[in-house]
């Protein structure tokens, strides 16, 4: 009996659907547990407010204004995307379950605009694609995620949550959801009127960045999400195949060559040699 209440509560708390940022159709979290996880998180995590530590107001704002900009683009909306700053010259920036992501203002204050696209690009990526929500399905499981959800407060056993996220953030995710993000991130920088090429610049910065002391560099963002040649190469293949592609002029959407038509509206489609920019 007690099984059947189980499984009913998993059925109810878990979805099956298709998921556009990856293509395909998975059994995920349902966003609201998805979200009180997120929650959770942060609060055990001190996260507090969306400015931690003095952060200056208009790196706020412009993290912020980009950040949005970026979220209307992207594949998953049935969440709302929420950007903070923490005060500190790492250059990092980290996605939580739910939507709402951090960027250290040291990252943001050394990156052009369409650089810092590119960054909240990829962050975005990761929660379209629920990969720290799938990290924690793999690492606790579904039984201890939903039980964890409907805590209301945080306490010894939340700490789960947020000990497995540290452990992500400070490893990295898997090459694949990386590689998976960093083309998310092009697609949403271009279709919100940035330069992808942002992403290439950002990361020969890095690259070429030294990190003072040993702490800065255990935390710098190239820690936690690895570049290698290979990265490199295929975010420039990957804004090479984005510029083919064609657009609606109706409803936006975007259609690989040779489509000549829109499958939604049947609107002729239009081709793109320079990003669109997005109207102010
Ligand atoms: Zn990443
Ligand atoms: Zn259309």
């Amino acid at each position: 009996m007690w099984g059947w209440v189980v499984l009913a509560l998993l059925l109810s708390n878990c979805t099956t659907l298709y998921n556009p940022a990856t293509g395909r159709t998975e059994t995920v979290l349902s966003t609201p547990v998805e979200m009180a996880l997120g929650s959770l998180a942060m609060a055990q995590m001190g996260l507090g407010s969306l400015r931690m530590g003095r952060v200056d107001p208009t790196t706020f704002q412009r993290v912020t204004a980009i950040g949005e900009r970026l979220a209307k683009v992207s594949d998953r909306q049935d969440l709302p995307y929420r950007f903070g700053v923490i005060r500190g010259k790492e250059w990092n920036a980290f996605a939580l379950p739910g939507g709402t992501i951090y960027v250290y203002s040291g990252l943001a204050e050394n990156a052009t605009d369409d650089e810092l696209a590119a960054v909240l690009g990829h962050e975005i990526g990761h929660v379209a694609a629920r990969h720290a929500a799938k990290h924690l399905q793999a690492d606790l499981g579904f039984a201890v995620l939903l039980r964890l959800a409907q805590a209301t407060g945080v306490g010894p056993e939340s700490a789960q949550i947020a000990n497995s996220l540290y452990a992500l953030f400070r490893n990295g995710y898997s090459r694949q959801d990386e590689l998976q993000a960093d083309r998310l991130g092009i697609r949403y920088a271009y279709e919100a009127g940035f330069d992808p090429n942002g992403m290439v610049s950002f990361f020969e910065k890095m690259l070429a960045k030294q990190p003072e002391d040993p702490l800065e560099q255990a935390l710098i963002w190239q820690r936690t999400h690895p570049l290698t040649s290979e990265r490199i190469a295929k975010a420039k293949a990957e804004i090479a195949r984005i510029k083919e592609e064609r657009f609606c002029p109706t409803c936006g959407r975007l259609y690989a060559p040779p489509a000549q038509f829109c499958t939604k509206d049947g609107t002729p489609l239009k081709g793109r040699s320079e990003p669109r920019r997005a109207s102010p």
